[in-house]
């Protein structure tokens, strides 16, 4: 990504981030309290590359972001090695305890694949300083928040796509050239 001039008139990260309004809302999955069934439920019903993990819906607080191939791949690994591990099982990211939740099946510990922390910005961030974030850091996507809570994501291609549209250029042709 080159600087662009083009971000002079202050774009803020929250007029590039996704979700827009009518988008449907930011894809998360919560440190605790879903089942393995339901993580795999947003892999299969999304194509998103990564998923931030958050405290919990109603307190939508960053805790980590994870890859959606790593998820997969821990996932479909511990239904095959993994003693016990089922649809129902607990997926957790929290700080792994000794005491298992009683009655159900064992949970899966995700934290070692889980990035615990990712780079956040705030809504108000200014896009020349977001883009020279990502040139600098070799980021492929960052997250925006507003009061400490979770408001959405921001990828490498958004910005790219982002500044095709201010200079009138098809996204490709920055894409790919
Ligand atoms: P592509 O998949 O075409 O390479 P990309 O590099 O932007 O696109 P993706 O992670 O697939 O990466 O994101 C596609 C779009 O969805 C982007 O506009 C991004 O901002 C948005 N997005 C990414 N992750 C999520 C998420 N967890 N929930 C909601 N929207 C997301």
């Amino acid at each position: 990504l080159e600087p662009k001039d083009e971000f002079e008139h202050k774009t803020l990260a929250m007029d590039v981030m996704r979700p827009r309004r009518s988008d449907p809302s930011l894809s998360v999955l919560t440190q605790s309290g879903m089942s393995v069934e339901q993580v795999e439920a947003v892999i299969a019903d999304t194509s998103y590359s990564g998923f931030p993990v958050v405290v919990s819906q109603e307190s939508p607080r960053l805790v980590g972001f994870v890859l959606r191939r790593d998820l997969v791949i821990s996932i479909d690994s511990a239904r095959l090695c993994q003693e016990g591990i089922v649809g129902a099982s607990q997926v957790l990211f929290t700080e792994p305890t000794l005491t298992q939740p009683h009655g159900g099946p064992p949970s899966l510990n995700l934290r070692s694949i889980m990035d615990l922390s990712p780079l956040a910005i705030t809504d108000q961030t200014p896009m020349d300083i977001t883009v020279d974030i990502f040139r600098k850091l070799g980021l492929r996507q960052c997250l925006v928040t507003q009061n400490g809570r979770l408001l959405g994501i921001i990828t490498k291609k958004d910005i790219l796509k982002h500044m095709a549209q201010m200079t009138n250029r098809d996204p490709e042709s920055i894409l790919f050239n």
